[in-house]
């Protein structure tokens, strides 16, 4: 509701599908062109659907309705699938963006006592095959849509659990923070997306912080090309090392932060690219506290989100982690000095208000902040309301 919406939260980062714009091939030339551009386009009928999203039907606890748009880009023209208490159709695709809807959906409950992704039953709706030798996914602000890949150097968006995780998250982030999509807080939607992810595909394999692999789209590459996945939380800057596209960009560390013009081109000021701080700054809490991601560390990044605002930066961030850390776990606890010493690592200061240091008045700095996201969110709504009374 409240995430800008000229821009469109998506998986692939441009400066892949960039890169492979050089590529000598002509085909994986071409799928990445039409990419790029089916992407630019889709900004624009963004905003006219989410303003029409809030006249959607009554939700009903997560349905999922799963539609196929057999290569066509126009989701009105896509038929329906497979919906919620279906047998399994004989499409893959189908069936694997119905169960990672489920498992996430499940995921979300089970875990942050959370009713879908807005909290209050939202209906899931997904589209796969978009378009030809599409090499993307996204979450287009009321349903989550993938691409078959070009078969040459990206497959099947559905195929890795954590992307439909991290697309599904987006909606969680824009129902809850709505961080808007460029710089710190772009960086920060998008670690969002990819600490779900990991937390979705780790506690679906049942797999503690440890023994996880802590990769983004693991299965999104051909088996040709040599990538080990998308992005990595555990080691950033690591994932890939090709020379098809080039090197993972991603920094860990704040000395290291990439500054890129907030344009398409510079990937919105890197919002695919700086994540990789923040993502290992959640990675360290969750190793260092050991057992599963999604309890403590979790839990603490959850809390955090829903305090922080659309203009909430790394140190704000990093701030609200170790103050939720403090009322989780316990002031000074094992578990917030991990929160301190991962930010630390990453080169975030912890900007730790007077209130809330050690005193007891932790309360009062969370309600304060809880305070400032909701005026932020009720600004928000009367803009889109008066958008929606404009158009009328
Ligand atoms: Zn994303």
């Amino acid at each position: 509701m409240t995430i800008d919406r000229r821009r469109l939260p998506c998986i692939t980062p441009p400066y892949i599908l960039q890169s492979l714009l050089e590529s000598d091939d002509a085909e994986i030339r071409r799928a990445a062109l039409a990419t790029l551009v089916s992407t630019a386009q889709l900004r624009g009928q963004r905003e006219v659907r989410s303003l029409l999203a809030g006249v959607a039907a009554a939700p009903v606890s997560g349905r999922r309705t799963i539609f196929d748009c057999r290569t066509g880009i126009i989701l009105r023209f896509a038929t329906i699938a497979r919906t919620e208490g279906d047998e399994a159709v004989a499409d893959d695709s189908v069936n694997r963006a119905y169960d990672g809807f489920g498992l996430t959906r499940q995921f979300l409950k089970d875990v942050f006592e959370r009713d879908s992704i807005d909290g209050r039953g939202m209906r899931l709706h997904g589209y796969v095959h978009r378009g030809l030798r599409y090499n993307n996914a996204f979450w287009d602000g009321s349903e989550m849509v993938f691409g078959d890949g070009d078969g040459r150097v990206f497959s099947d968006f559905t195929g890795s659990l954590d992307v439909i995780a991290h697309e599904l998250a987006h909606g969680v982030t824009e129902f809850t923070s709505g961080w808007e999509y460029h710089d710190q807080t772009g960086a920060l939607n998008e670690s969002m997306s990819d600490v779900f992810g990991s937390m979705v595909k780790q506690w679906a394999l049942k797999q503690s912080a440890a023994d996880a692999d802590w990769l983004i789209g693991a299965d999104v590459f051909t088996p040709g090309i040599e990538a080990d996945a998308l992005r990595s939380l555990k080691a950033p800057g690591t994932a890939f090392d090709n020379e098809l596209f080039g090197k993972d960009p991603q920094p860990a560390h704040m000395n290291d932060f990439v500054e890129l013009p907030d344009t398409e081109e510079g990937d919105f000021g890197g919002v695919h690219i700086n994540s990789g701080i923040p993502n290992k700054a959640f990675h360290l809490v969750a190793t260092a506290i050991g057992g599963n991601s999604w309890d403590a560390a979790g839990h603490i990044w959850y809390e955090a989100l829903k305090d922080s605002t659309p203009l909430t930066q790394f140190a704000d961030f990093a701030a609200a982690t170790h103050r939720r850390a403090g009322e989780l776990c316990g002031a000074g606890s094992a578990e917030q000095q991990a929160v301190a010493d991962a930010w630390d690592a990453v080169g975030v200061a912890v900007s730790v208000p007077a209130a809330a240091r050690g005193n007891g008045n932790g309360s009062i700095a969370s309600l304060s902040q809880q305070l400032e996201s909701l005026t932020g969110q009720v600004q928000a709504l009367a803009a889109d309301v008066q958008a929606l009374a404009g158009r009328r």
